[in-house]
């Protein structure tokens, strides 16, 4: 039995209509009925999961909002909340019939339904609560998606368990934290218990056992000490109200399950809130309080001269009895209490100009502080309706930043100003070198297009497209400008190496020497060391852009020509093809099912046309491919964690990408010249070489730790029996 329990899961119209009327503001009733009425059409015989007619969810969520004292726009929105998502209903429909505030309030629910809230990020989870904080210009679109959630963590008994452990941990890092923050203490209490029962059912029945042991003693403490307060502060019964509390279910759990305490260490276990008319009465009472009991020091908190963040006033102190039981006391006025309960959502009466909450009578005697704090807030509200409000509630939200998301729901935080090109390069360098245009809210938008917070953004790419210098200008992020200058400096390269080697050939044809590629490579092998170049490549791009002058070259390039190839033509030639030099974009892999997807091989193994490969669908870093029995591949795909994401791929037919990185550790007895060997053998067979690393293992063991590129895995084959045949080389094993 917990306080929940007792929650009535399902509330229809005529309940909403009672406590419409109970509340004493002005609703637009006529205006409420149709909004009923068009839901009760729109949603039809649609039903919720457990079978119960779905239009008694938007009223349920209805009248949570009018509980809250909402106005009748945020009613209304709440009962056509699901209607355009799920209907034939359209957001224009409801502007045209309700106007433009609901229409708004309506669309910002259902985006926020569409966003993947959970993540086991902790950063991206802070992302989407300054989101859809950001995200609602109108403050009701996040108390009516509370609302929302509330009723839905109401009735999620019939959900599926792994929905509703995912529901509840939305709830624990989004949701619950974004009540805090707005003060709706009463709705975070709720999200968080609620949750906490499906995330740990057993340490929530620890809990529930032991506040019921303790029920009883707890009401016979709090009569007594009603009693002695009453009797000291020689106020009428009617104007001074003492209630015992019972903290909520998530806070005592975070208490003593998760900080080891028990039950009889928690100091406000037992708690009594005292509720007055006016401030000066609660320093009255404190004084009361005070003189009644041991007040412990360093515990008084006094939360009215100085308010919470999100609002919260009241006085906090925990005192001892005589018996030396200790207990908090909260002592606050019913307008405090209102705030306390329900934060933001109570200060929205006074914007409409709504008639006192708890104490009507009470209205006009406000004290002088009271008035200070309203006149506050109602000259936050009045300056530019709710925004304003929002605006002084994230002030430690930084402005500076605009929240987007992808269209599966992944969020990607920007800084104000930024273009579709700073998110595509945000993405992924490869998204942005390719990108061709974006679309945002599923239109078309120009290459220069703002990204606002809140929109839907799908980068547009093409396989064969490139940057263009323009962009470098228009976009925001100095990181997509580095990147974007790194492509130019890049694609130079290639430019360059395609001309220096035309120039080399050039020049050598002018003296009848004509060579294939491979000769050619072959007999400028001899330059390479001398310049300190890894390969002809760059030797090429060298003599492209003027780095070495030919003219000074070309007598020494024909001399060593002299030398190797007219008197003697036995050099071996590894019979492999020599890889394409022009790097293309091609990835070599086909992913079943998905055309022009990126592609990235996983540094963890490096696969090699010819193992058998799996795909892995990354969060916004397109497919990467492992090696079938990579370590961070599960045996059993069916039993992964999100076997979804693993998809089959083949290698290409014939594969135009040359390069595969290939890792190799090189065993061998330690010697000196022995590292010299292994580069000379790897240079000899033209082999890229990334890194080449050699430390001990044992006294006279070392090991090479050697990172190349390879075309396939034949020909890393050849590669590793002509390594092997190196000198002291004991052993050589690919990882
Ligand atoms: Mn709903």
């Amino acid at each position: 039995m917990s306080k929940y329990d007792d929650i009535v899961h399902y509330q229809d119209y005529e309940e909403l209509v009672r406590i419409l009327k109970e509340s004493n503001n002005n609703y637009d009733m006529r205006k409420i009925q149709k909004a009923y009425n068009l839901a009760e059409k729109a949603h039809g015989d649609q039903r919720r999961i457990s079978g119960i007619p779905y239009i008694l969810h938007p009223t349920s969520v209805a009248c949570i909002v009018a509980g809250f004292g909402m106005d009748t726009d945020s009613v209304i929105a709440a009962l056509l909340h699901d209607v355009v998502e799920d209907t034939e209903y359209s957001l224009d429909y409801l502007r045209k019939e309700f106007g433009k505030d609901v229409a708004n309030i309506v669309d910002g629910v259902t985006k926020i339904s569409k966003i993947k809230l959970y993540s086991r990020e902790e950063q991206q989870a802070e992302n989407v609560r300054k989101m859809l904080i950001a995200m609602s210009n109108d403050i009701r679109v996040i108390i009516v998606k509370l609302a929302d959630r509330v009723h839905n963590m109401r009735t999620i008994e019939c959900m599926p368990e792994q929905k509703r452990r995912d529901k509840s941990r939305e709830n624990m890092e989004v949701f619950a934290p974004i009540a805090h923050r707005l003060g709706m203490k009463a709705v975070k209490e709720e999200l968080e218990d609620l949750s906490l029962r499906y995330l740990d059912p057993i340490g929530y029945k620890e809990i529930e056992d032991a506040l019921m042991l303790r029920e009883n003693e707890r009401e016979k403490f709090i009569e007594k000490k009603k009693k002695e307060i009453l009797k000291a502060s020689k106020m009428p019964a009617g104007k001074i109200y003492v209630s015992g509390r019972v903290k909520s279910i998530n806070s005592i759990y975070r208490k003593t399950i998760l900080r080891g305490k028990t039950m009889d260490e928690i100091y406000d276990f037992f708690a009594l809130r005292i509720i007055v008319d006016d401030i000066k009465e609660c320093y009255n009472i404190l004084g009361v309080i005070h003189d009644l009991y041991n007040p412990i020091p360093r515990r008084f908190k006094d939360y009215i001269s100085t308010p919470k963040p999100n609002m919260y006033q009241s006085l906090h102190t925990t005192v001892i009895d005589s018996e030396g039981i200790p207990f908090e006391v909260q002592i606050r006025t019913w307008e405090m209490h209102q705030t306390a309960e329900n934060g933001i959502a109570a200060h929205w009466k006074y914007k409409l100009g709504f008639t006192r909450i708890v104490n009507n009578k009470k209205a006009k005697e406000l004290d002088a502080n009271i008035n200070r704090i309203r006149d506050v807030l109602q000259a936050q509200i009045d300056t530019d309706d709710s925004t304003d409000i929002i605006r002084n509630i994230r002030n430690d939200f930084d402005q500076n930043e605009v929240y987007v998301f992808s269209p599966k729901g992944d969020v990607f935080n920007l800084p104000n100003g930024s273009t579709v090109i700073d998110l595509a390069y945000l993405i992924h360098t490869e998204v942005g070198n390719h990108m061709v245009g974006a679309k945002v809210d599923h239109r078309i938008v120009p290459i220069d297009y703002k990204l606002k917070t809140g929109e839907i953004c799908e980068i547009l790419t093409q396989k064969d497209s490139h940057p263009r210098r323009d962009w470098l200008e228009i976009c925001k992020t100095s990181s997509a400008r580095s990147k974007i200058r790194q492509w130019f400096k890049r694609e130079r390269r290639d430019e360059n190496i395609v001309e220096g080697k035309m120039m080399i050939e050039r020049e050598l044809k002018r003296s009848n020497i004509y060579l294939e590629d491979e000769q050619l490579e072959d007999l400028l092998s001899f330059m390479l060391r001398k310049n300190k170049f890894n390969t002809v490549e760059d030797l090429y791009a060298s003599v492209g852009y003027g780095g070495i002058q030919l003219w000074k070259v070309m007598p020494r390039i024909k001399e060593e020509y002299a030398l190797k190839f007219k008197p003697h033509e036995d050099e071996p030639v590894i019979s492999k093809p020599k890889p394409a030099r022009h790097r293309r974009i091609t990835s070599g892999v086909i992913v079943d099912g998905m055309d022009d997807c990126l592609i990235k091989f996983s540094h963890c193994c490096n696969p090699l046309p010819g193992d058998e490969i799996i795909g892995y669908i990354t969060r916004g870093f397109g497919v990467s491919i492992h090696k079938r029995n990579c370590t961070n591949i599960p045996k059993d795909i069916s039993k992964a964690e999100e076997p979804e994401r693993y998809v089959s791929v083949r290698w290409e037919e014939e594969i135009k990408q040359s390069n595969f990185r290939a890792n190799l550790e090189i065993i061998c007895t330690d010697r000196t010249g022995l590292l010299a060997d292994v580069t000379i053998a790897l240079s000899s067979m033209r082999i890229f070489i990334h890194t080449l690393n050699s430390r001990h293992i044992t006294e006279d063991q070392a090991i090479v730790v050697a990172t190349i590129d390879v075309v396939d895995k034949e020909h890393l084959e050849t590669v590793i029996n002509r390594l092997k045949s190196i000198k002291d080389v004991i052993s050589i094993r690919r990882f």
